[in-house]
């Protein structure tokens, strides 16, 4: 993509209305508007990296089996009286419509799925199933203070299982805690899985948590053998024997990124969610549920990734592939045979499939293009100048001494991870 057509939401300045670093750093870098507290606009560079995090998703959840839907965002008020969370679920936005009829704007779909999934369900032979959405959600969020971390609309997956037997939904439980786990190796992420609430309740639901100081859970942590629990239903201290290994144990603020439960019948009763069995007898569905913060992700990767200068996007999630810079200097003549050589450079990389941003920008200054090329964060940075001759400075985000490269031999530059 040429960056003259592109729209330049840079500023100069960090935003002043805006307290989480992951936020300010994506507004200036141009990556993301603030439109109200939790609300935001996702722009050019930003869209392409919530593309590429919700791909990698999409990728290991259609390997689990589980089939992509879009269900709606207006949700009838009926759904969540049956559940009762009509009145109990605080984060719930209600919406009156002009015939004074309320709605809900959907927080998760459990209210949604579970009449959903009744309608393929009919004898034990047409379980088990998965159901998965990636989807923007609304939650009356009270403290929408950690930008992306935290949205009153936000970008979430959300998978359901649907199972015959708690076996069975164990089982895929398991599978679904591999997949999570490959999601965040794909992104780069080092997630602990954090048992999410204690009591018997523990085994049933567990959380993935980024260890990073902006998190807003603090988690009882050992370094040693990764023990991990939630602070909120735990008691201990820093320093305490870690109850599995006996090393000291440490707190840590925590992101959760992903949220799975065993739901079991909680939502399949209420809405009658049945089946019937090889004995002919009608018995009620069991239910997963398995949510993933993609929006959040995002955030969370700002906070991660990067450096004084700006973002540094690892290769798996960055808007794209290489950042390639034209400086024609000030003689003309000179420009001219300067532009056509990088301009051959980015057809030659976009005809190999690199995901070029191409600066081909005049009137803007060498520093300025190397400014805004380290506050965007693509992970490889290619300079065509008088001064490179017939060759390529290939330069990573990362590093800080560039090479020069014959055109043909820039393309593995850009296609390394
Ligand atoms: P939290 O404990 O952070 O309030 P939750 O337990 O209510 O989240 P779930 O309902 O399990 O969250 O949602 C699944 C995932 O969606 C969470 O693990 C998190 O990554 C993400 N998420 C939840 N609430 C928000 C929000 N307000 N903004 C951004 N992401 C969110
Ligand atoms: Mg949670």
């Amino acid at each position: 993509m040429r960056q003259s057509q592109l729209p330049s939401f840079i500023r100069k300045d960090f935003p002043k209305d805006e307290e989480a670093y992951n936020a300010q750093i994506l507004i200036r870098a141009g990556f993301v508007d603030k439109v109200m507290a939790g609300v935001y606009s996702y722009l050019p560079l930003g869209l392409r990296v919530l593309h590429r995090i919700e791909n990698i998703v999409r990728k290991r959840m259609n390997e689990l089996g589980a089939n992509e839907i879009v269900m709606p965002v207006l949700h009838p008020k009926e759904n969540w009286q049956k559940t009762e969370r009509w009145s109990d679920l605080d984060v719930l936005f209600k919406v009156i419509a002009r015939d004074k009829k309320e709605y809900a704007l959907g927080p998760t779909h459990e209210e949604i799925v579970a009449p959903l999934g009744q309608k393929a369900i009919a004898s034990y032979k047409d379980l088990p199933f998965a159901l998965y959405q990636i989807q923007t959600k609304f939650r009356d969020e009270p403290r929408a203070k950690s930008g992306l971390l935290r949205g009153r609309e936000f970008l979430m997956k959300d998978l359901y299982s649907f199972h015959a037997t708690t076996q069975d939904l164990e089982k895929y439980y398991v599978h679904a805690i591999e997949a999570y786990r490959a999601i965040f190796a794909d992104l780069g992420l080092d997630a602990v899985l954090v048992e999410a609430s204690g009591g018997t309740f523990s085994k049933y639901s567990h959380e993935f948590q980024v260890l990073i100081d902006a998190g807003e859970d603090t988690i009882v942590y050992c370094a040693q053998c990764r023990f991990a629990q939630n602070k909120e239903i735990n008691d201990a201290h820093a320093g305490d024997p870690c109850p599995s290994c006996g090393a000291a144990l440490a707190l840590r603020s925590g992101a959760e990124v992903g949220n799975i439960f065993q739901l079991k019948q909680k939502y399949s009763e209420p809405f009658g969610l049945s089946y019937r069995d090889a004995d002919g007898a009608q018995k009620t569905v069991m239910m997963g549920c398995y949510g993933i913060g993609i929006s959040r992700l995002m955030g969370v990767c700002a906070e991660l990734f990067h450096d004084d200068r700006g973002l540094s996007w690892p290769a798996a999630i960055a808007p794209f592939a290489a950042h390639l810079i034209v400086l024609s200097g000030a003689d003309a003549a000179a420009g001219e045979q300067v532009r056509r050589r990088a301009d051959m450079l980015y057809n030659q990389l976009t005809a190999a499939g690199v995901d070029v941003l191409y600066d081909d920008r005049q009137e803007i200054t060498a520093g300025e293009k190397f400014a805004e090329a380290d506050l965007i964060g693509v992970p490889v940075r290619l300079v065509v100048s008088q001064k490179t001759g017939d060759q390529v400075e290939v330069k990573k985000r990362s590093d800080a001494a560039a090479v020069l490269v014959d055109f043909n031999e820039a393309v593995p530059y850009c296609i390394q991870k």
